[in-house]
This record gives structure tokens, sequence and C-alpha cells, in this order.
């Protein structure tokens, strides 16, 4: 087989780009340590840095067959504007999701207030920068917090995003603070919604997937990341008997290629419900794309290329070539 065949691309509906560098650096301990070196590295990134190197992720996104992503972004202001001309300079699309981080974390993660993060959210769409609100997480926002942001986003049309559910500690302390676990809380705060994207819902219990089903909101998974973070398997039986809408993320950019997710997505879910064929292709296919431009509120996003010839479609049926590219392929079957 020769010629190409275009596909719509995929779209990446969660990144941290400076993350990238970790890669190989920091194996070993869990979560929470993995945590304290991604903070040392945050701690010392310059906007000079974030620019040059968000540019590099961003085209190895785009060689993997990714056309636009979602950059959850909690490392400053000035950050912020050297990762839109990052990905200006590769050419991918981009939406900035600007997080809001009330506390914890760094000094360079947190605004003063809830008013101050929403007047950067406001200087941001001024200058024509596209945007997303993104309260980091239930850890980092307080109550108030999540009022605010979840009535602006509404008012705004703005989509929200919001890591949850992602670690166990993070539900229980929660649940200590609140009473109420993470999807709860954001449920009660005006933050669910067809807008919201929840990142993770690893550990969502039976209850919070309801609630994410009845709001309309969807899910990003982040397969590789979560694989090598060691945060379990998503609920994909509940979320798929909801018909919750689902999305793909590259997250800290552990590995950078939309059919390892997307197969990964669905070995999970081959060896949790001991069947075979659980999401069928053309649904993968679109959880990696549309899924990905849905959660971004994109309503287009540049296509992708496959290369026919290449060596891993040899032999290939044509009408085989979609499975084949997820079940078989590597990111590197995109021109
Ligand atoms: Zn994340």
């Amino acid at each position: 087989m020769s010629g190409s065949l275009r596909l719509p691309g995929f779209v990446d509906a969660h990144s941290h780009g400076f993350q990238r560098a970790l890669r190989g650096r920091v194996e070993g301990g869990d979560f929470w340590a993995w945590r304290e070196s991604m903070l040392d590295l945050a701690g010392g990134l310059t906007p000079g840095q974030v620019r040059e190197g968000y540019a590099r992720t961003y085209r190895e996104l785009l060689a993997a067959g990714y056309t636009a992503v979602g950059e959850f972004h909690y490392v400053g202001l000035a950050e912020a504007g050297a990762a839109v001309e990052a990905a200006r300079e590769a050419g991918i699309e981009l939406l900035l999701l600007l997080a809001a981080y009330g506390r914890g974390g760094l000094d360079r993660f947190r605004q003063a207030s809830v008013g101050d993060y929403l007047g950067q959210v406001e200087a941001l769409r001024n200058e024509g920068v596209r945007v997303g609100v993104a309260p980091h997480s239930v850890r980092a926002c307080p109550r108030d917090w999540l009022e605010l942001i979840g009535a602006y986003a509404e008012r705004e049309g703005l989509v929200l995003h919001v890591h949850a559910d992602e670690q166990p500690r993070e539900i229980e302390e929660c649940l200590a603070e609140h009473g109420l676990r993470p999807v709860e809380l954001l449920a009660e705060t005006g933050c669910l919604g067809p807008r919201t994207t929840i990142v993770h819902g690893t550990h969502a219990d039976e209850p919070e997937l309801d609630l994410l089903a009845e709001h309309g909101a969807g899910v990003c998974i982040c397969p590789t990341t979560e694989a090598n973070l060691g945060d379990g398997f998503p609920p994909l039986e509940g979320l798929l008997a909801r018909g919750i809408p689902l999305s793909i993320g590259s997250d800290s950019n552990i590995r950078i290629d939309p059919l390892e997710e997307l197969r990964e997505l669905e070995g999970v879910a081959r060896r949790l419900t001991f069947r075979r064929n659980v999401i069928p292709v053309d649904e993968l296919l679109a959880i990696g794309s549309a899924g990905g431009a849905r959660a971004l509120g994109l309503e287009q996003w540049p296509d992708v290329e496959v290369d026919l010839g290449h060596r891993s479609l040899t032999g290939v049926e044509p009408g085989d070539v979609p499975a084949a590219l997820v079940h078989g392929c590597g990111a590197d079957v995109f021109r």
C-alpha cells in the first residue's frame, strides 16, 4: 500500500509542557516523591526556558500526530505568555488553561486572591489568547475560589478543567476538609457543567460518576502518565456505561504518542472486563481527536496524514488501517 490517508488530528487535552524534561530522571518513589522533583524543576523555570522547552515539546506533539493541545499552566503569568509564543512558533493549536492556585505548591503557582486570578484570565483574553479556566485541584483551591471560578466560566462560556481523584490522599483530604469527595465538592460549587473536564478521575466512585453524567461533564484520561505515576486504573466500565465524554492527555509528556494512549486505554478496558474490543476502534480514534476538541471547546483543528507506505502498515488491507493504527503502530506512522 502506498499514498496517504487523512484523519482528524489528535487533540492533547491535558499537557504540562515543562514536565517533558523529567523523563528518565525520576523513576522510583511514589507520586508524592515524583511531585517533589516536579516542584524542583518548576521552581527554576524562566520565561525563556518555557518558550524554548515548550516549543520543543510542541514540535514533538505535532510530529506524533497531535495538532492541538490544552496546556494546563501553573508556573506564572509571564510564562503563560511564553507558552503561547512557543505554540505559535511550533505551529500547534493551543488552548491555555490558566491554573488557579490558592494554597500549597510554590509561590510562583499562587495568585494572591481569586480576584487576582480572574484578572489574569481577563488580561490574557484581552490580548487575544484562547483561554480556559482551571482551578488546579480541590487541594489547591478553597471553596470560595471554586464558587467564583465556576460562576465566571458559566457566565463567560469558557471551558473549565480541573484535576480530580488522581490519588487517594487527595480524596481523604477533601473528605476531611469538606465532608465531600472532590467531584461532589465541584458539583456543589458550580464547577460541573457540559464545558467541564475532570482530569484523571481515577478514583471516582459511583456517585461521583453519576454527578459527572448528570452535569454532562467529561473526563480526560492520561494513560501513559497515570501508568508511570502509579495512579491506578480509570473506572472505565462506569465511565462508558454512563456515556461520559472522554478525551486523552499526554499530561507529564513521559510519552508522546496518541496511538499509545488509546491502545493503553483500550488495554486497561480489556484487562478490567476480560473482553476485547471494549471501545470500538472508530470510537477510540474519536476520543483521541473530537473528544479532545470537545474538551477544549475547539470547533476546528488541523488533520493529520498517515503514511500508508510505512513499514508498520505493510500488508494491511485498506479497511483494516484504523485498527492497525491503534493496535499495531507507533506515532512515527504520521507524516
Ligand atoms: Zn496534570
